[in-house]
């Protein structure tokens, strides 16, 4: 149970800037996500953190301490890393008893805590079985259990199920997020999945570059966005963009019949955002002029559809509920709600909308 800090941070290799400055606070028994591309410093911040790698300049915090120059045995952080190392000649049990014995615990204890853990990770019956008797998903919740039983300060997991199917993975990650909730205790978890951060997080980092481009719960990380960057990293499909510009109130896109009230913002360049869940399609009335939109593909999803539609010389994506049943080539109108729409500095990047402008 433990804050865990990095103030202002930078670690390079060689000419590779890792991690460039990064402050980050993680709260107590919060489950925080590090999210990020592949290379954008996920793992270097866990290294940092857990006293594998040495910052260049900066300092980290544990629980308010300074340890920074602390050796890993002192921080006392468990640690699942992408790939996992169960000694392949010890049974899942002993490979979950390892750290306990490290440590000098009595047998008694030993026996409680990996009964107590391996009931909460489904994997009893597996306890006698050697990893190279388990498959993929049993190994992985093996090491899992292996970090849990030791009941350190922090977890640290780096990626622990990227490797597992689909399912697995939506299966293990709710049970990561009551175990968590259930153990009570920090846990730092590193993915470059934007569904997986979504949604088990608390709070997250969106990492770019080896620098922290947002912190905030996915609610806010999802609606309100301080950068076009971080908008058009978490949802899926992503965030519409359209270039116009913006007159006395109203938004006029460039090329296409979009034409919106937008109150809040100055005369000039924009680029709006939309998301496809907030973009409502109807089929064009015979005898209206045209609109301008014609049905490119749908895709059916079961729950709901993707609708992509032909917009001058771009593609906009519509999400709608069920089965869509749109011709290919149909003409269509498009609803796009004002209050839900964002709008971006074509240059920077910022979010136009955010800081009480709205
Ligand atoms: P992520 O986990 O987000 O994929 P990493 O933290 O592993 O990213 O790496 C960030 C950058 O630092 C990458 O460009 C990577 O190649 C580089 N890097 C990380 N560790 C080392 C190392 N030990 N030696 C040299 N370069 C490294
Ligand atoms: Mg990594």
């Amino acid at each position: 149970m433990s804050t865990l800090e990095l103030v202002g941070v930078t670690k390079a290799y060689g000419k590779t800037i890792a991690v460039d400055g990064i402050d980050l606070r993680i709260e107590n028994n919060e489950f925080f996500c590090i999210f990020g591309p592949p290379s954008s410093g996920k793992s270097t911040i866990l290294r940092l953190l857990l006293g594998l790698a040495h910052p260049d300049s900066g300092k980290v915090l544990i629980g308010g301490r300074d340890v920074t120059d602390s050796p890993p045995a002192s921080r006392d952080l468990a640690m699942v890393f992408q790939n996992l190392a169960l000694f392949p000649h010890l049974t899942a049990r002993e490979n979950m008893a390892f750290p306990l014995r490290e440590r000098h615990e009595t047998q008694a204890v030993i026996d409680a805590q990996i009964s107590n853990v391996a009931e909460k990770l489904h994997i009893l019956p597996l306890l006698h079985k050697l990893p190279g008797q388990l498959s993929g998903g049993e190994r992985q919740r093996v090491a899992i259990g292996r970090a849990l039983v030791r009941k350190p300060s922090a977890y640290l997991m780096d990626e622990p199920i990227a490797a597992l199917d689909a399912r697995l993975r939506e299966e293990m990650r709710v049970e990561l997020k009551r175990l968590q909730r259930e153990v009570g205790h920090t846990l730092v978890y590193v993915t470059h999945d934007q569904e997986e951060a979504m949604s088990i997080a608390d709070r997250m980092a969106i990492i770019w570059k080896g620098r922290v481009a947002q912190i905030g719960s996915p609610d806010d990380i999802y609606n309100r966005p301080v950068s076009k960057y971080v908008a058009e990293l978490v949802g899926s499909p992503p965030m519409n963009f359209i270039e116009g510009t913006v007159r006395s109130g109203r938004f006029q896109a460039d090329g296409i019949a979009l034409d919106l009230p937008l109150a809040g913002l100055i005369d000039g360049r924009i680029i709006l955002g939309i998301r496809p869940e907030d973009v409502a399609v109807s089929s064009a009335m015979p005898g209206q002029k045209p609109s301008g939109f014609s049905i490119f593909e749908t895709e059916p999803l079961g729950a709901f559809s993707i609708v992509d539609i032909i917009a001058g010389d771009t593609i906009l994506k519509a999400q709608v509920r069920g089965h869509a049943k749109f011709p290919l080539g149909q003409e269509v109108n498009l609803h796009v709600d004002p209050s839900h729409c964002h709008a971006f500095d074509p240059i920077n990047g910022a979010n136009l909308l955010l800081n009480g402008q709205r």
